[in-house]
């Protein structure tokens, strides 16, 4: 079922700190701390015939994100586990996005976090594609993207921390305001990293390419990806990667669990193909997604 209404208003229910409450009802104040100094971080995950792909994994980076930012979620990785069934149960859904959320509220105001206490809340919708399947079919077509991935002394760019997604948006909105669907980021070196919410790969001659995650979410979809391609005797290139070489390769795809493996037609003046490895590839992660091929 489409839902048109806003996210604040909604039939349904989410897991705030600790109970389900109402979805319109799982509110914060404006002088929440997060809002005003970005102390948040969050995972984006899906679920698939009931069942929440790589949930363990996905409660575990959560934890690891707000460490990284400064702050211990007091819930742990198996409760959190826990309410992500219970508000997938509680809203009556089998296929949808989830949207665990850790940040800190309202108790005190200032940069100083001390005095601030950490919370969690969890949604759960249904959400179709990513990317519209229509473009994906073709390959979407990207830009280069304005902003680079910050240098890991810059910002803390192992945790999914909200604040590291304002280049992003930043990004994706030149992105759309210039007719494209998406951008891919350079990182502070110039080589390349990711798209604003997505991990890329490469084709050429039968093997995958994609850059080290040295600045960047090794996304789990990544790592999920790349276990498959072994599994089928592929040879994968985990290197830098620069814009000249991007000429050379014939295929690309991005990896997300929003995004799942969604094919790319184009980067600026470079072109790519939806060849036959990147559908096969896509066919794999459905397949595990949905359990019929088993889990490593
Ligand atoms: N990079 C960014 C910036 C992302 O937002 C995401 C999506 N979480 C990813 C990479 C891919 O991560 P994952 O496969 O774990 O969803």
């Amino acid at each position: 079922m489409a839902n048109s209404q806003t996210y604040d208003d909604r039939d349904g229910w989410i897991w705030f700190d600790g109970k389900l409450v109402p979805w319109r009802e799982a509110e914060v104040h404006v002088l929440t701390h997060a809002l005003h100094y970005a102390s948040s971080v969050f995972e984006g995950q899906r679920a698939y015939d009931g069942d929440i792909f790589k949930l363990h994994q996905h409660c575990e980076r959560l934890h690891k994100s707000a460490n990284i930012l400064g702050f211990q979620i007091p819930w742990s990785v198996d409760e959190i586990a826990a309410a992500c069934k219970e508000v997938l149960k509680a809203n009556n859904l089998t296929d949808a996005y989830m949207r665990p959320l850790a940040w800190l509220g309202s108790e005190r105001m200032g940069v100083s976090p001390t005095g601030t206490k950490p919370h969690l809340a969890i949604a759960a919708w249904e959400w179709g594609k990513y990317y519209s399947p229509e473009k994906a079919a073709k390959g979407i077509r990207l830009t280069i993207a304005p902003w680079r991935r910050p240098a890991p002394y810059t910002a803390p760019v192992h945790s999914k921390a909200s604040g590291l997604y304002m280049i992003a948006m930043l990004s994706r909105k030149h992105a759309e305001d210039t007719g494209f669907d998406d951008a891919l980021m350079f990182d502070w070196r110039g080589q390349v990293a990711e798209a604003t919410g997505a991990n890329v790969f490469f084709i050429r001659d039968g093997a995958l390419y994609t850059p080290v995650p040295d600045c960047f979410l090794n996304g789990i979809t990544r790592q999920t990806v790349i276990e498959l391609a072994q599994r089928r005797g592929i040879e994968v290139n985990e290197r830098a990667i620069w814009p000249d070489e991007l000429e050379s390769f014939e295929q690309m795809f991005l990896t997300g669990s929003a995004a799942e493996i969604t094919p790319v037609g184009s980067v600026g003046p470079w072109s790519f193909e939806v060849g036959d490895l990147t559908r096969q590839l896509d066919q794999d992660y459905d397949d595990l997604v949905h359990g019929r091929i088993s889990n490593g």
